[in-house]
């Protein structure tokens, strides 16, 4: 009989989980080892139940446009717990005040007029210099660049500093004038080649959205995100999971790899790894590659967010929406904030409200050194600035995130491709899946973890 092959997956995040779940799927003969150092599973998924709310303390929902999260949830039979998003208006917090964020604005590109012409965020100059958008030819621009350069180039500084800034911090915790374009938006490079223009390439192509964006883009999974690491790990009962077990270090030996485990003393033997480990401790583990290192160097964003939970009447004047961004180069130190009740409002009980602020960007990273306490009382004083909040919160709830957020930064997709070419050279049947690669999002994440199981599979 022919020996059955190994596959090692070190972490235990929801890249992990769903490498080892579709290879289980797929090939059922093969023996499955997950490794994860912590002594839970999800990473970054971590839902708190607390007094009746529901506090998603790392990511709370996902894209429904990138299918692979809601195709994960329904291939676990959760579809009846999957939630929608309540709309509503989003804000810019800029000099103390509110702006809603432009009707028919997408990702700060305007594509209503009038509405973008009546904001009170953006000053005439920086109207005018947007809507030069229209009759700007594309650039002969190769390569890659920042996100900041291509959108300043095209809609100018003050709709990049004042909108665009800040609602892409919200996903990548970045400076965007650092981020790759080609690794975070490439569709819109391909807007100003196609159609000579963002709000000309835009509107061509979302023609047919305009119904589906009235209802909320984003899904979630009714008693928190931590249900689908519940599911997941149900479904690999019959795997092995090791957890509270840190990989130290891999070596390639002739066909297979040994895996040494900080907690074992003899190592693991693999056919396959599959590394779905933040990047710089995969560095640390392939240290004595020197190929590894250079991409492995990027850098991480460090953030922390705080769920407050209040009682209604403690909040005077909540402004109606769903929540806010803050602009770039103001003095506060919360970056965003949802109004998390309103949003998702299965996560709050009757009578309460639970509001959601996120705190730490590049240069501000040192105030997850400051306590609980010292966090809650900036976030207040912040949010003070706009709310009249005249009781205590019940409870707050802070999380820290250290180097969570990977900076894609320029030439990031062409330094990854030449990373994993050198990998299938010296490091065949290694494979790198998760958020530090080709994609931040759960879904990303999702896809990553079944190309992987692909490659494995061909
Ligand atoms: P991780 O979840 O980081 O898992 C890696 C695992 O490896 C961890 O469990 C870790 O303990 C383990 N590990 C580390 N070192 C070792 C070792 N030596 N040996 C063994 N195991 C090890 N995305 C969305 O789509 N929607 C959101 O709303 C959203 N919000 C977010 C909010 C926050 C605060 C953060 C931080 C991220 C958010 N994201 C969101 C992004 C998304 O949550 C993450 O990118 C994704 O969960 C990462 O999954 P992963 O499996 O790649 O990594």
């Amino acid at each position: 009989m022919e020996e059955r092959k190994h596959t090692v997956i070190i972490g235990g995040g929801i890249t992990g989980l769903t490498a080892a779940y579709y290879l289980q799927q797929s090939q059922p003969n093969m023996q499955i080892t997950l490794i994860e150092a912590t002594n839970r599973l999800g990473g970054k998924i971590d839902t708190l139940i607390k007094d009746g709310f529901k506090i998603e303390r790392g990511p709370d929902s996902f894209l429904e446009r990138k299918p692979e999260a809601k195709q994960l949830v329904e291939d676990l039979g959760l579809e009846d717990e999957l939630v929608r998003n309540a709309t509503g208006q989003a804000f810019i917090l800029s000099q103390d005040r509110l702006h809603p964020i432009p009707k028919g604005s997408k990702m700060g590109i305007p594509l209503e007029l009038r509405p973008f012409m009546k904001t009170s965020l953006l000053n005439w100059n920086g109207k005018l210099q947007a809507l030069n958008d229209l009759i700007k030819g594309s650039s002969s621009e190769a390569g890659d660049q920042s996100v900041g350069q291509f959108f300043r180039r095209r809609l100018g500084n003050q709709v990049v500093d004042r909108l665009i800034h800040p609602l892409i911090s919200g996903i990548y915790a970045g400076d965007i004038d650092q981020l790759s374009l080609k690794a975070t938006f490439p569709q819109y490079l391909d807007l100003e080649h196609k159609y000579g223009g963002l709000i000309k390439g835009l509107k061509r192509t979302t023609k047919n959205e305009s119904k589906a964006q009235k209802q909320g883009q984003f899904l979630t999974v009714e008693s928190g995100l931590q249900k689908i690491v519940q599911r997941l790990q149900e479904e690999l009962e019959g795997q092995e999971m090791m957890l509270n077990h840190r990989v130290r270090h891999i070596n390639k030996k002739q066909d297979q790899y040994e895996i040494h485990v900080e907690q074992l003393d003899e190592p693991l033997k693999a056919d396959h790894v599959i590394m779905t480990t933040p990047h710089d401790v995969t560095a640390k583990i392939f240290s004595h590659y020197d190929f590894m290192q250079s991409f492995m160097q990027a850098k991480s964003t460090s953030v922390a967010n705080v769920a407050l939970a209040f009682e209604e009447d403690a909040i005077e004047n909540l402004p109606d929406g769903t929540g806010f961004v803050v602009s770039r180069k103001e003095q506060y130190r919360i970056t965003a904030c949802t109004w998390t009740h309103k949003k998702w409002p299965h996560t709050t009980p009757e009578g309460h409200v639970l509001v959601r602020a996120y705190v730490g960007k590049p240069g501000d990273e040192e105030v997850l050194e400051q306590t609980d306490v010292e966090i809650g009382s900036l976030v207040l004083k912040d949010l003070q600035t706009i709310m009249e909040i005249n009781k205590p919160p019940l409870f707050k709830v802070v999380s820290r995130w250290y180097n969570a957020m990977p900076q894609y930064t320029i030439g990031h997709i062409d330094r990854l491709d030449s990373l994993e070419q050198k990998m299938r050279e010296h490091l065949p049947n290694v494979w790198l899946a998760g958020a530090s690669y080709r994609g931040i999002g759960l879904p990303d994440c999702i896809r990553q973890a079944k190309t992987v199981v692909e490659q494995i599979n061909d």
